[in-house]
């Protein structure tokens, strides 16, 4: 017997034929005694059509009010979904994430889950239910409806699975498992059989899709085994866990990710005195904007400085108004904001302790003429930001140079 929570997206959910699809495929691989809970994310494109529609009414839709409006998306999917499990006479009950017990931060669209009371889940586990639960959604301590930011529907289901227990989350997706790069850009890219929950993490959070970045963290802090999977057959996909348990060809290497969602913006002839920085990126932080790369140069005989740093474009708005106010405060210096950027990364934990590992990446960068305008480094990355235009070129000789036939 065996409890599994397994999530499937919008797309494995976007038309009835899908649904049944869906509902066949699980009654298929269920054992009679497993215990199953199901994931949902909205129909197809449901979400992206609600937030065009509240776009049309207001430009300025309260976030409140966005989380209420993007709840719905899930809670249409759950109920057809369990309808179908029920037209094929097998018990199935329907939860939106509130009835699941998904408890989160009141941060609205983009609330963390604090907690999981899963004791009503449990006990339709044990009447013999399969519960279809909705994803990317929660309430908060206020009894207010929250969402978890796009993809969240990933981490319910990790949650879920922590709350009770489960042995495996599955997600369902439309991809066979993870890749050493994106594979709709990298021919060569390969399927990996298993990932730690560190590296999976960095290339998420550096832009691999496969996965809400704080779905990986939910299942490391918890311990939660995910598999991902493809929606479309029964093959295994990518274990994401703690440790490595088979011997896969020793890369230094696991994954080259990109991100397009980048934008930067360039503080130019600031002074050069103790505070500034902190002026600046504490402004943003207030307004929770995520500040990834900074460098910062010196203009040694103008005594002022240059702070280069960038943000996601979905952020960009946010961050320019905060850029414009301390200008209009504090005067003296000038910005630029450039959106035709784009960050590529390498990731892999053998890296620590082997030297030339950034040397190789900007050495495949180079031989492609590809020019770097920034990098940052933790201990198992190395990111360069360059040219959007230049994306598909720069993953493709990264992932040569490391990745060699
Ligand atoms: N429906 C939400 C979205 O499109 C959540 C999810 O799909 O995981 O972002
Ligand atoms: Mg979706």
């Amino acid at each position: 017997m065996a409890t599994l929570v397994k999530k499937f997206g919008g797309s494995s959910v976007s038309t009835p034929e899908n649904i049944h699809n869906v509902v066949d495929r699980v009654l298929h691989e269920k054992k009679p005694e497993d215990k199953i809970v199901i994931v949902v994310s909205a129909m197809g494109d449901s979400t992206d059509e609600l937030l065009d529609l509240a776009q049309r009414v207001t430009t300025e839709m309260p976030k409140r009010e966005m989380d209420v409006l993007l709840a719905t998306g899930e809670q249409v999917s759950i109920a057809l979904v369990a309808a179908a499990f029920c037209s094929k006479g097998h018990p199935a009950v329907s939860l939106t994430g509130f009835q699941a017990g998904i408890r989160t931060s009141d941060f609205h669209t983009k609330a963390t889950i604090t907690n999981v009371f899963a004791e009503r889940v449990i006990r339709e586990l044990a009447n013999g239910k399969i519960v279809i639960v909705a994803g990317f959604q929660g309430l908060d301590q206020n009894g207010d409806i929250t969402t978890l930011g796009r993809g969240g529907s990933d981490t319910t289901a990790v949650a879920i699975a922590a709350g009770i227990n489960a042995d495996y989350c599955e997600i369902y997706t439309d991809v066979d498992g993870v890749y050493s790069a994106d594979p709709r850009i990298v021919a060569e890219a390969q399927k990996m059989q298993e990932i730690t929950f560190g590296e999976m993490l960095e290339l998420a959070r550096l832009g691999a899709g496969v996965m809400q970045p704080r779905a990986v963290e939910y299942g490391e802090h918890n311990g939660v085994a995910i598999h991902v999977r493809s929606s479309f057959h029964e093959e295994l996909g990518t274990i994401i866990r703690e440790e490595y348990t088979v011997q896969e060809k020793n890369f230094v290497i696991r994954g080259v990710a990109h991100d397009t969602n980048v934008a930067k913006i360039a503080v130019k002839g600031v002074p050069d005195q103790p505070g500034i920085a902190y002026k600046l990126f504490s402004a943003l932080a207030n307004a929770n904007v995520d500040v990834d790369m900074i460098i910062q140069s010196v203009r040694d005989i103008e005594g002022s400085i240059d702070i280069l740093f960038t943000v996601t474009k979905t952020d960009l708005v946010e961050a320019t108004s905060i850029v414009e106010l301390l200008k209009e405060e504090m005067g003296g210096f000038t910005f630029d904001v450039g959106i035709n950027v784009a960050k590529v990364s390498i990731v892999g934990a053998g890296m620590l302790g082997s030297p030339g590992i950034a040397a190789g990446m900007f050495g495949a960068l180079a031989d492609a003429k590809i020019n770097i305008a920034a990098i940052s480094t933790s201990e198992i990355s190395v990111s360069c930001l360059i040219k959007e235009s230049d994306v598909k070129a720069a993953v493709n000789a990264i992932h040569t140079h490391f990745f060699p036939k």
